[in-house]
């Protein structure tokens, strides 16, 4: 077996799962497990790397010549709280035909179901028992960046810049860029190996942000109610009938946008939902927000108090509104993909990514395809044929920046 998959094997085992509610940072102890192996294995091929009391493992490849950019490669070592974490028992489906795969009695995937196992049929592919997820995000990128590291370091003679890497943790619950050490950190730009599909190359994702909306009801026996009682709960319905109907997130994909209620609590006195709101287009995005503050003054005017309450609040912006004045980091990513051998093609994230968020702190951060997917679940894999080209491909951008 060669070694990046080796490695990848030896990652997944460590449980990493981060927690949306610990409060604390790392979010979970255990990343630091991960964290601590890559700061050995770093120091092993001579590499300064440390780990912070946060669990970011930082190294640096010295350069060897003069007027290359310094690039910095990120990757993230938590796994999503989505699924089971523990006890990763990874298999290897050789040169994989398209049939149905039974991971375990009771789950199997196939590519009628699943599209994206088409997109790896003769391929050497990695999947679970069926009774934990992968780990594929992020540990193939993990996995990738330390072939790049191993690479440079066993190749002097290959001319390149500074070299920064990084291990973050906390990525899955939105944390990974909070902590980010700037001051050791001094790429030029960087790249974050946490895509899909080799290849692939992103640097738009949604604007975002968060509503609150509180609705004040008037409580009143029911049997004495009549002209006189309102229910906030209805009030919270008759808000939610005013938005548009279509910007649901069932009804859209790709560059449509959409407001999501994610949680609607209350009694007649006193209501509460909560909405977030995303788009590609930041015009759009405004729209949107505004609409909410249409409906909210029209139902005040409407009921004659201040019935509803709305509070706004941005929560992370697309990388393209500055990645766009930066074109040439996605040129370079687009040129290394093809000298590899593969083809370049881009997708606009609908989410967020700690790139989006490096981005607007200062450090360009486009994201890479890494051979992983079905992110988040027991039905992830990860194409071996794939993690070796995103290696090369990583490789391909250092050496290509330097000429
Ligand atoms: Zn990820």
């Amino acid at each position: 077996m060669n070694r990046l998959i080796e490695r990848f094997l030896r990652y997944v085992k460590i449980d990493t799962q981060s927690d949306h509610d610990s409060g604390t940072h790392p979010s979970t102890e255990k990343q630091k497990n991960l964290s601590r192996l890559l700061e050995t294995e770093l120091k092993a091929l001579g590499l300064p790397a440390f780990t912070d009391d946060y669990g970011y493992v930082y190294a640096k490849i010295e350069k060897n010549t003069e007027g290359a950019p310094a690039i910095g490669f990120v990757a993230h070592v938590d796994t999503s709280p989505d699924a089971p974490g523990a006890g990763v028992n990874p298999r290897i489906i050789k040169n994989y035909d398209g049939s149905v795969i039974t991971l375990n009695e009771k789950l199997s995937m196939g590519p009628a179901l699943y599209p994206s196992l088409k997109r790896v049929i003769g391929q050497d592919i990695i999947v679970t028992d069926g009774n934990t997820l992968l780990g594929a995000d992020d540990k193939c990128g993990v996995a990738e960046i330390m072939e790049l590291a191993e690479y440079f370091v066993a190749n002097p003679k290959e001319k390149h810049g500074d070299i920064f890497i990084c291990f973050t943790p906390d990525e899955e619950i939105g944390e990974g860029a909070d902590h980010f050490n700037y001051d050791y950190f001094k790429a030029d730009f960087a790249y974050t190996a946490d895509g899909s599909e080799v290849g692939g190359i992103e640097y738009e994702n949604f604007n975002a942000a968060s509503a609150v909306v509180s609705f004040v009801g008037k409580s009143i026996h029911p049997g004495t109610a009549k002209n006189k009682m309102i229910n906030a709960l209805h009030l919270a319905m008759e808000f939610h009938s005013l938005l548009p109907v279509f910007k649901n997130p069932a009804y859209t994909e790709k560059y449509e946008g959409f407001n999501h209620l994610t949680g609607l609590t209350g009694e007649v006195e006193k209501a509460t939902s909560k909405y977030i709101i995303r788009n590609h287009d930041m015009e759009k995005f405004t729209t949107q927000k505004n609409e909410f503050e249409t409906i909210k003054d029209y139902m005040n005017a409407r009921y004659g108090y201040e019935a509803v309450i709305l509070t706004v609040k941005d929560t992370y912006y697309n990388m393209y509104e500055i990645i766009k004045n930066h074109m040439h980091i996605i040129d370079l990513a687009e040129q290394a993909i093809k000298n590899v051998g593969v083809t370049p093609f881009f997708e606009a994230i609908r989410g967020g990514t700690d790139g989006a968020r490096l981005t607007y702190q200062g450090l360009l951060c486009p994201n890479l395809g890494t051979g992983g997917y079905q992110f988040h679940g027991r039905l992830e894999f990860a194409s071996i044929q794939q993690m070796e080209n995103a290696v090369n491909i990583f490789i391909e951008i250092v050496k290509l920046a330097a000429r």
